[in-house]
C-alpha cells in the first residue's frame, strides 16, 4: 500500500501521516523531516536542503527524487508506506510513477488535506515541534498543546518553533509554491481516479483522527 498526503503547509500532513502508520505498521517518509534531520546533524545534504528550506523555496528536485528514490529502495518490504511532502510538484510525481513502475508498484490513495488559508497560517504561527530529532512530535499550542508549556508530552524534550514556520515571508513563500507546484498534482492524481479529499478544520470541528478514520473507511 502506498499513500501520498497532500495539502498546503499546516494543514496536518504530518499529523494525518502519524496517526495511519501508527495504527496500520506503515512506514512515515516525510522529506522535510528527513531535510530537518540532515540539518541538525550537519550533513552535506542539510547544508544544501537548508539553503533553500530557510527561505521557503522547494529543495532541487534532482537532490530530492534521489534521496526518496534511496529511501523506497531501503523499504522494499514495508507493508505500507505513506509518503508525506513528496511529491511536491509534477516533475516529482512522474519521477515517482517511474521508480514505482520499475518495481511493480504503483501509488495506491492520494489524500488531500483541506484546511482554510486563514487556519493554515494560524496553525503555522502555533505550531511547536520537539527538538528530540527521535521524537520529531508536533504541537498546536490552541488547538493540542502540550501538558507542560514548552515540554514534548511523548520524550520530555524542549519544544522548539520551526526556523521555517517564524518567518513570515518564508510562509507566504511556501504557499505561494504550493498554489503554483504542488497543486495542480491534484489533477494529476484525480485523472487516476485515486484522490480522498479530507478536510480538517477548526471551521467545522474536524481534526486529524477523525479524518483518519475516514481516510481508512474509504481504502478498505
Ligand atoms: P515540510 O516539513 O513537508 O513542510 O517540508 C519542509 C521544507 O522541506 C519545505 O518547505 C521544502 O523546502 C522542503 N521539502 C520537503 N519536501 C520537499 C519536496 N518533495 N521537494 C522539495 N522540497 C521539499
Amino acid at each position: 500500500m502506498l499513500i501520498i498526503l497532500l495539502g498546503a503547509q499546516g494543514t496536518g500532513k504530518g499529523t494525518v501521516a502519524g496517526i495511519l502508520s501508527k495504527r496500520n505498521n506503515w512506514i512515515q517518509l516525510s522529506t522535510g523531516d528527513i531535510f530537518r534531520e540532515n540539518i541538525a546533524k550537519g550533513t552535506e545534504l542539510g547544508i544544501e536542503a537548508d539553503k533553500h528550506i530557510s527561505k521557503g523555496c522547494l529543495v532541487p528536485d534532482e537532490i530530492t527524487i534521489s534521496m526518496v528514490e534511496k529511501r523506497l529502495e531501503e523499504l522494499n518490504d514495508a507493508p505500507g508506506i505513506i509518503l508525506d511532502g513528496f511529491p511536491r510538484n509534477i516533475i516529482q510525481a512522474e519521477k515517482l510513477d517511474e521508480i514505482l513502475s520499475k518495481k511493480g508498484q504503483k501509488v495506491d490513495w492520494v489524500v488531500n488535506l483541506e484546511t482554510p488559508r486563514e487556519e493554515i497560517i494560524t496553525r503555522m504561527l502555533n505550531r511547536r515541534v520537539c527538538s528530540n530529532q527521535d521524537c520529531k512530535s508536533t504541537f498546536n499550542i490552541e488547538i493540542f498543546p502540550p501538558k507542560v508549556d514548552g515540554i514534548c508530552d511523548v520524550c520530555g524534550s524542549e519544544l522548539k518553533i520551526r526556523e521555517d514556520d517564524s518567518d513570515p515571508k518564508a510562509i507566504e513563500k511556501r504557499l505561494e509554491i504550493y498554489d503554483t507546484q504542488t497543486k495542480p498534482l491534484i489533477d494529476f492524481y484525480n485523472k487516476k481516479g485515486i484522490v480522498i479529499v479530507e478536510e480538517i478544520s477548526k471551521r467545522i470541528n474536524r481534526f486529524a483522527e477523525e479524518a483518519c478514520d475516514d481516510i481508512m473507511e474509504k481504502i478498505k
